[in-house]
């Protein structure tokens, strides 16, 4: 399968971009993620020709704005050229499934960056590239390199953006009212386990060939949304009793009873979501149903990913 088109802090990728002509390698991008991605590396500071190396720079608290400006020298303004910047490659991150940006950068920072305000500094900080891009790509998942080593983040990042490759997969093959619903009706169970799926099924109630590019985008916009907020066990518990119910005609009691104990034991932390769903996955081997083996809950990205071992 191609790799998906993922943008990167160029200094995750261990090239020597950083202030002090170093990086900031990080191995399990270039190890395991980049199997399945092909990371296209942006370094907004190089970009605007700040050169490597370079003097540092750090946010600040201007008359209630925040300005990136040199620590040594607060007359070098760079602020609107990193905005600017982010604009200009609005078209090369149009392309992209997911970005992993580096913590803490004033420009590449997603959030919690420290802003100053004389001596004093908070946390509340965005680095300026970044949430330019943010605000310019609204679909994106974005994530820091440091959150990756949360499992519930990375899974629910990953989660995004196989979700977003298969929507542009389906632009790029044309969109119809059917493809439209098909999509929604593969991904219902991945959004049952964010929220309830109805509200996002209601938006496409109505829908007729001329409304189906407004709703289309609106459709995708709030289903990128609902998907920022990960999935939590319990949700995911209600999601695995609902697939249960395709099986209640075909299981044995034993089966039945098993298979309850097996969801509690997910339900209780004993065992990771990945131990009731191969059990699943095994009655459904025995007893197909189209609508459970075309849901993409089953199998949202490739298992070698190791993502729901953890969760
Ligand atoms: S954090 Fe961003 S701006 Fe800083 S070196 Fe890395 S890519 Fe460049």
């Amino acid at each position: 399968m191609k790799k998906i088109p993922i943008g990167i802090s160029s200094c995750l990728l261990g090239q020597n971009v950083r202030y002090d002509g170093g990086h900031k390698r990080d191995s399990y991008i270039t190890g395991t993620l980049s199997e399945y991605f092909d990371f296209q590396p942006f370094c907004p500071e190089v970009g605007i020709g700040l050169g490597t190396p370079r003097p540092t720079i750090h946010l600040v608290k201007i008359e209630q704005a925040v300005h990136c400006v040199g620590i040594k020298d607060p007359d070098i303004d760079v602020t609107e050229r990193l905005r600017s910047h982010a604009e200009q490659q609005k078209q090369l991150h149009a392309d992209l499934c997911g970005y992993i940006l580096k913590k803490g950068s004033p420009s590449c920072g997603m959030e919690r960056v420290k802003i100053f305000s004389g001596v004093q500094h908070n946390k509340d900080g965005v680095g300026i590239y970044a949430e330019e891009m943010m605000r310019l790509n609204p679909l994106l998942p974005v994530e820091e390199e440091g959150r990756l080593g949360d499992a519930g983040l990375r899974e629910n990042f990953i989660q995004r953006i196989y979700v977003l490759h298969r929507w542009k997969t389906l632009l790029a093959e044309g969109l119809t009212g059917h493809s439209l619903t098909h999509f929604h009706a593969r991904h219902k169970l991945i959004i049952m386990s964010h929220e309830d799926y109805r509200e996002l099924g209601q938006l496409l109630a109505g829908l007729t060939k001329a409304s189906l590019e407004q709703v289309a985008g609106e459709y995708i916009l709030q289903l990128m949304t609902t998907l920022r907020k990960p999935a939590t066990r319990k949700s995911h518990v209600n999601v695995l009793q609902h697939i249960q119910g395709y099986l209640k005609k075909d299981l044995s009691t034993d089966n039945k009873v098993e298979l309850c104990e097996i969801i509690e034991r997910y339900r209780n932390g004993y065992v990771p979501l990945i131990v009731p769903l191969t059990l699943l996955k095994h009655h459904f081997r025995k007893s197909p149903d189209p609508y459970i083996e075309d849901s993409y809950y089953m199998n949202p990205y490739p298992q070698e990913l190791r993502l729901i071992n953890q969760l």
